[in-house]
């Protein structure tokens, strides 16, 4: 993470096709193409590698977490259960439905803890959002059961996860419905881009018309195409697409990179007792790309992570005092900072989390560390980042 580190030229051909057709949209222009068709080869590029009968490109991570819960039929006072450790995308995403963003503590996996979510359960939720985050992924056979016996739409955001498997699934692929992020620091990149991925023929066909204002794609007169329900514009365009294009192909290679760079500073971590890892669910693997670890306490991860900062180690978050992921600093969500009218339905529904406290969830947080791998570093660059790190954690524990 991110694949922009390793642009070259196979970015740059599958641009060129584009801006020498002159096409920048994905949808008609038939004869102008010149065959290319960088949206549609993206989406089977993706259906091939994550093993699924359906791909929607879309414009945004955030946007494909809403088209694939609008997909599902999840709207205005639906509880969507999701985890109090995500990026602000996730609730955003639900509340752009009219639907209620219920959070709910993790465990240390780093996502939803099935407990919390079965406890979490009412006869207004509709759907369970799981978000694998830093690489891996939360105890998907459980949260299956609970969903399946609750008759909840299991929604996976593996935005953060891209190219990880869970019994061999790629993650993405084992809920009802999977959403990635190609945005500029995602591991696969499209500069701005998304998906949703799925095996259900009609929550496809949904997402299909819903990200193009309803347009049903049918024939090749797209004035003539008619509307069988209101959509939204969450297009892609071509030339992101096109990069895309390039980038999928490259997966296993970014992947590889990123497990090797991983291992040389998780060996290095390892022989710290103070140390732990985040539990990866048995059957699970990680995409590697970030580093996750438990210190001792808050005061220690604190120490660590402005040590690390002052040491030239960037990239490792203490998401605790982040602004931007974890629901301590939510701020904007927990006093309802619109910019316009909430519904009565969400507005009571969020009243519950004002100043509600997540000591569980802090209890977790508040220790971790989560580096990202990069793909760029040359092996003495790790080399010598492993042994940085594992020198500033044992001096300050
Ligand atoms: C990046 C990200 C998103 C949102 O993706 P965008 O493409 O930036 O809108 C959603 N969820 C998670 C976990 C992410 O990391």
């Amino acid at each position: 993470m991110p694949g922009f580190e390793l642009f070259g030229d196979s970015e740059r051909k599958e641009v060129q096709d584009v801006l020498d057709n002159g096409v920048l949209m994905r949808y008609g222009f038939d004869a102008m193409r010149n065959g290319h068709w960088k949206a549609k080869a993206l989406e089977s590029e993706l259906q091939n590698t994550f093993k699924v009968n359906h791909a929607q490109l879309v414009s945004s991570g955030t946007a494909a977490v809403s088209v694939a819960l609008a997909s599902a039929g999840v709207g205005a006072g639906d509880e969507v259960i999701m985890p109090t450790f995500t990026f602000v995308a996730s609730f955003e995403a639900i509340l752009m439905l009219g639907a209620i963003p219920v959070l709910v503590d993790i465990d240390d996996t780093l996502t939803l803890d099935p407990k919390a979510v079965e406890a979490a359960i009412t006869d207004k939720t509709k759907a369970v959002m799981v978000v694998q985050m830093c690489g891996s992924m939360g105890s998907m056979d459980e949260l299956k059961s609970i969903c399946k016996k609750h008759n909840l739409h299991l929604v996976e955001d593996a935005c953060q996860a891209i190219g990880g498997t869970y019994k061999n699934k790629p993650l993405g692929s084992i809920g009802d419905l999977g959403c990635f992020s190609f945005d500029f620091v995602k591991t696969i990149t499209c500069g701005e881009g998304g998906a949703v991925i799925t095996n259900n023929k009609q929550y496809y066909t949904h997402a299909d018309h819903y990200s193009d204002h309803g347009h049903d794609h049918a024939g090749s007169d797209r004035g003539a195409e008619t509307h069988p329900f209101m959509g939204y514009n969450f297009r892609i365009s071509e030339l992101h697409a096109a990069v895309g294009l390039a980038q999928i192909k490259r997966l296993p290679e970014f992947l590889g990179i990123q497990k090797k760079n991983f291992n040389i500073i998780r060996e290095a971590l390892s022989g710290i007792p103070e140390v732990t890892f985040r539990t990866v669910p048995e059957g699970g693997e990680e995409n590697y790309g970030f580093l996750n670890f438990y210190l001792p306490d808050l005061e220690t991860a604190r120490t660590v992570s402005k040590e690390f900062k002052s040491e030239g180690i960037d990239a490792c978050f203490h998401y605790f005092d982040n602004n931007w992921h974890y629901v301590r600093k939510w701020q904007h969500l927990t006093e309802q900072k619109s910019l316009y009218p909430l519904s009565p339905q969400i507005e009571e529904g969020l009243k519950t989390l004002k100043g509600k406290e997540f000591p569980v969830s802090d209890h977790y947080i508040a220790r971790n560390l989560s580096c990202l791998i990069k793909l760029s570093w040359t092996a003495d660059e790790v080399k010598s980042r492993a042994a940085k790190m594992a020198k500033i954690i044992k001096e300050t524990v």
